[in-house]
């Protein structure tokens, strides 16, 4: 009901401390199956400091859409592009929609068909859905990575583009991204490497001695890359990244915005107005912390994660799906179903989807909450 009286702010605060109570934290450490984390001390102050502003309407806040700008080249710089075109977005789901959108733009056929992982995220539903883009499931092989000789065999004269996964929502795994990109440049199709996940920790990851695939615009196949912030980054949510290779991709699917103060302005997001504090955010954490910054946290995640991963191997009952890969760790138990409904009763923040439960090795878990998790693993086992 909307109420006719105002109340005093505290019995309001009061009441939403109340009904947030159920609501588990990240600081609690009890929630090991997220790809958000809290946000780092630092980029809450952008964020609070800056709240009002609107990227949507860039002639308002022409600095903001300045910082916008070389954030993207920021984050180009990381993933070996000279000159990336791009916006910070909400997450990656925009980010892919506005890749398959640019693909689908371009490619302009009639019966437009994307060639995508079995293991893609379901944000490409949502594409596909709005878009009116058939979904071609490409097939994984035993490791979990898809099957380039089904995508191959998928190519039809309706593809307009094909998919590849740089740490899977699940597994964390991370496709042939070099393959992909010599498929792609022979038979002339774009590529879009999702690393919403993986663009924040494999660039790290390699230079710990990591041994991962090229992911990136170092590929000449690669034309488009998603990149989220709001994860690994440690940025407040909403802080997605898309970057093109290509001004083309961000004009094929730009409209103008004739009302807006900066006059003849263009947008290429799907949202109209949008935070300019999380943009500024990104571009003030990374400057922050730099690259040294972040390969701290991921060496810690990742070697949480093989901590983790062995704990488990020597647990009777459980197994693994598959050696982790970047910071995600899952397995498997028998009667999952239960085993599952135990720990959320514990209070576990975790999920058991596709079979398997996930963990993610995100900078707020730390190995006293792992500690405290296996025990109670071992205890419902
Ligand atoms: N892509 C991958 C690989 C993901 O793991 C996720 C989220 O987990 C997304 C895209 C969607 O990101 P968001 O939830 O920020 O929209």
């Amino acid at each position: 009901m909307f109420p006719e009286k105002g109340l005093d702010e505290n019995e309001v605060l009061a009441e939403l401390e109340r009904k947030t109570q159920r609501d588990l934290t990240f600081d609690s450490g009890k929630i090991l199956g997220s790809m958000c984390t809290y946000p780092h001390p630092f980029a809450r102050k952008i964020v609070a400091g800056y709240i009002d502003r609107n990227l949507g309407d860039p002639g308002l806040h022409l600095g903001s859409r300045e910082i916008e700008r070389e954030v993207i080249q920021m984050l180009g710089s990381l993933l070996h592009l000279k000159r990336a075109h791009g916006n910070i977005v909400s997450g990656g789901t925009e980010a892919n929609i506005l890749a398959v959108r640019a693909f689908r733009n371009i490619a302009d056929v009639e019966n437009p068909e994307l060639i995508l992982p079995e293991s893609a995220h379901f944000s490409f539903l949502k594409a596909s859905e709005m878009l009116k883009v058939k979904l071609v499931w490409a097939e994984l092989k035993e490791d979990y990575s898809v099957d380039v000789k089904d995508v191959e065999a998928k190519i039809t004269d309706n593809t307009i583009g094909i998919v590849g996964i740089a740490g899977t929502t699940g597994l964390g795994v991370v496709d042939d991204i070099p393959a992909l990109s010599d498929l792609a440049m022979d038979y002339g199709l774009p590529l879009h490497v999702d690393a919403a996940f993986g663009g924040f920790v494999i660039p790290f990851a390699k230079t710990l001695g990591y041994e991962l695939p090229d992911f990136d615009f170092r590929l000449r196949g690669v034309q488009s890359v998603t990149i989220d912030p709001h994860k690994m980054g440690m940025v407040p949510i909403p802080a997605g990244g898309i970057l093109f290779r290509k001004k083309m991709f961000l004009e094929a699917i730009s409209v103008p915005a004739p009302y807006l103060a900066g006059g003849k302005v263009w947008q290429a997001t799907i949202t109209g107005t949008r935070p300019g504090a999380n943009a500024l955010a990104v571009w003030g954490m990374i400057k922050h912390l730099g690259f040294e910054g972040y390969r701290e946290i991921v060496k810690e995640a990742m070697e949480l994660s093989r901590w983790f991963a062995d704990e488990l191997k020597r647990m009777p009952g459980v197994y693994l799906i598959r050696e982790p890969v970047l910071n995600i760790v899952s397995f498997g138990t028998q009667g999952l179903e239960r085993v599952e409904e135990e720990l959320k009763n514990r209070g576990w923040g975790i999920s058991a989807h596709r079979g398997y439960i996930r963990i993610v090795m995100m900078p707020h878990v730390r190995k006293a909450h792992l500690e405290e998790f296996l025990r109670d693993l071992r205890e419902i086992l």
